[in-house]
């Protein structure tokens, strides 16, 4: 009973020491999970911050890259004399003819250039390439940059919106030989070009967003283009320079009719998203295949600094987002093999300890039982010693009075024992009481309970036993030695005395009436039985 309660506690501090490794295992999973989350998102917008640096240096340098290519070539024509001579003499059809190959040879290398206009000093068209039927009229109220070559005599490159959309435009100021002024060159392009030729050979695409006022114009004039809102702000134009619905391969780059924004999946095919923009928040668009980032970097600002439109990036995150996945599936698997794996090991430890202190505690009770019974064992009979019948005396006589049970004690003392130590030895001696113990022992009931309480005096208890029937068993007793061949010995005999249970007797009074009867017993001849009750 004590083992299985201390065994329990053990087996319950043990499970509870075990959920709590368990739960702080988990904890700090879940701590690590949290870390690797937070990476995740500190990374992104890094990687996202990152990108728009580099959309932004590609950009201006393609900006750049631009104007030193067309910068060359409207130098070229303003180099020569018949043109120049043409434009000082008004002479438009003159400067058409000169002009148109030029013109058209630019626009079949390159479908982006639209623009190609003859200022003259004051701001007037005086020629427009791509529109010959439509001059003399003043523009000088809506040409700021024009206004402003003719003024400053300098050239002037920057994004200025017209009636066609945003044109990335060159405006010269153009001089005869004798460094005459003549007005002004302007050779316009689509904004689209720098977007094409950074989608082309830049891992984005860009698109171009024209502010809402500015998009009125060009939709006033261009009723058939193909347009996307993106916002209430700002508009999209489909370019009119065609391209193949398809993805190009080394570019990662895709065309579609319709949708806003497009990009070529992994398995190289053209996605595309209906989406809004936020302004200034990154979006992160998401589909089966293909994750993309949109941000936008520059706002495309005028010669006099109004905001025309808007560049919109947008960047495959797939490579990203597929080794984010992976690494989240591989921290998952890990986290939970290494979940399983500390659980099932500290059970095996734990069961182990459990089975280690449990054999512990069995050899300790054993050792226990042992000394225990070595407290309560006479050394040289192994019969119960006098400490412990002294014990057991007044526990049976709580229980006799508690249920009125009888109870009696026969205490018996070895006749003449001096004599058998004195002629055959101590040793001897020791051995004929060893022998006593064996044979009472054998003689008694099991229920009886047998003692050596002092020196040759031995001791009876038996419980639920009757006065007549403690005499009977005295008898028994003292026959049993008396006809005991101890080795060499003569007759061994005993003499006892018997007393029994009655109300108000105490284990003092029960032993000293018992005393009594075996004094009586020795003085009248000893070898003999008698009972206290009956001296009275
Ligand atoms: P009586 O018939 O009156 O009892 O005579 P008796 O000689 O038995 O009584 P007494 O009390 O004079 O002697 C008891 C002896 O028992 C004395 C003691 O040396 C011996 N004795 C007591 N304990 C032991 C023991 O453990 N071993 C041996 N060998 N002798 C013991
Ligand atoms: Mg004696
Ligand atoms: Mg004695």
């Amino acid at each position: 009973m004590e083992k299985s309660t201390a065994n329990i506690k053990i087996v319950n501090s043990t499970k509870l020491m075990f959920f709590a490794i368990i739960g702080i295992i988990s904890l700090i999973t879940i701590f690590f999970l949290y870390l690797g989350y937070m990476h995740h998102k500190f990374a992104l917008d890094l990687i996202i911050k990152e990108e728009k640096n580099v959309a932004s240096k590609i950009y201006y340098n393609t900006l750049k890259s631009t104007v030193k290519k067309y910068e060359s070539e409207v130098r070229y024509i303003l180099t020569k004399d018949d043109i120049l001579d043409a434009f000082q003499k008004h002479d438009r059809d003159k400067l058409l003819e000169l002009t148109l190959p030029i013109y058209k040879k630019l626009t079949t290398e390159n479908p982006y250039i639209k623009i190609m206009h003859f200022h003259t000093t004051d701001t007037k068209s005086f020629l427009r390439l791509h529109k010959p039927d439509k001059y003399g009229d003043n523009l000088s109220s809506i040409r700021y940059m024009i206004n402003r070559v003719n003024k400053t005599k300098k050239k002037t490159i920057a994004m200025e919106a017209g009636r066609y959309g945003i044109y990335y435009r060159l405006a010269f100021p153009v001089f005869n030989k004798k460094n005459e002024h003549l007005g002004v060159f302007e050779l316009g392009i689509n904004i689209n070009y720098i977007l094409d030729t950074f989608n082309r050979n830049y891992d984005f695409k860009s698109i171009v967003l024209l502010k809402k006022d500015i998009f009125d114009i060009v939709y006033e004039n261009n009723k058939n283009i193909i347009y996307n809102s993106y916002s209430n702000d700002y508009y999209s134009i489909k370019s009119d320079v065609k391209h193949t619905c398809k993805c190009n391969k080394d570019a990662n780059i895709c065309y579609c009719t319709t949708a806003p924004i497009c990009n070529c999946d992994k398995n190289q095919k053209c996605n595309c998203f209906n989406t809004t923009i936020e302004e200034n928040k990154n979006t992160i668009l998401k589909n089966d295949n293909d994750s993309n980032i949109i941000f936008t970097i520059n706002t495309i600002k005028d010669i006099s600094n109004q905001e025309i439109g808007k560049i919109l990036f947008i960047k495959n995150l797939n490579f990203y987002t597929d080794t984010i996945d992976m690494i989240k599936k591989i921290s998952i698997l890990s986290v939970s093999i290494l979940l399983i794996l500390s659980i099932y090991f500290m059970r095996k430890i734990f069961a182990n300890y459990i089975n280690i202190i449990d054999s512990y505690q069995s050899k300790l009770e054993i050792k226990n039982r042992t000394l225990l019974k070595l407290v309560n064992t006479d050394y040289l009979t192994k019969v119960y010693n006098r400490k412990s019948i002294e014990t057991t005396l007044i526990k049976e006589i709580k229980r006799a009075k508690r249920y009125n049970n009888e109870l009696a004690v026969i205490l018996f003392d070895i006749d003449n024992f001096k004599n058998i130590n004195d002629t055959y030895g101590h040793n001897i001696g020791d051995k004929v009481l060893k022998n006593i113990a064996k044979v009472v022992s054998m003689t008694i009931r099991e229920t009886d309970i047998f003692g050596r309480w002092g020196g040759e005096e031995f001791i009876v208890i038996s419980p639920q036993t009757s006065l007549k029937n403690a005499i009977l068993v005295a008898e028994k007793i003292r026959k049993s030695i008396y006809t005991y061949n101890f080795d060499n010995i003569d007759k061994v005999s005993c003499s006892i005395g018997v007393a029994r249970f009655k109300s108000g007797t105490t284990h003092e009074s029960i032993i000293h009436e018992a005393d009594i009867a075996l004094y009586q017993a020795k003085h009248s001849g000893k070898n003999k039985v008698l009972d206290f009750d009956k001296l009275k």
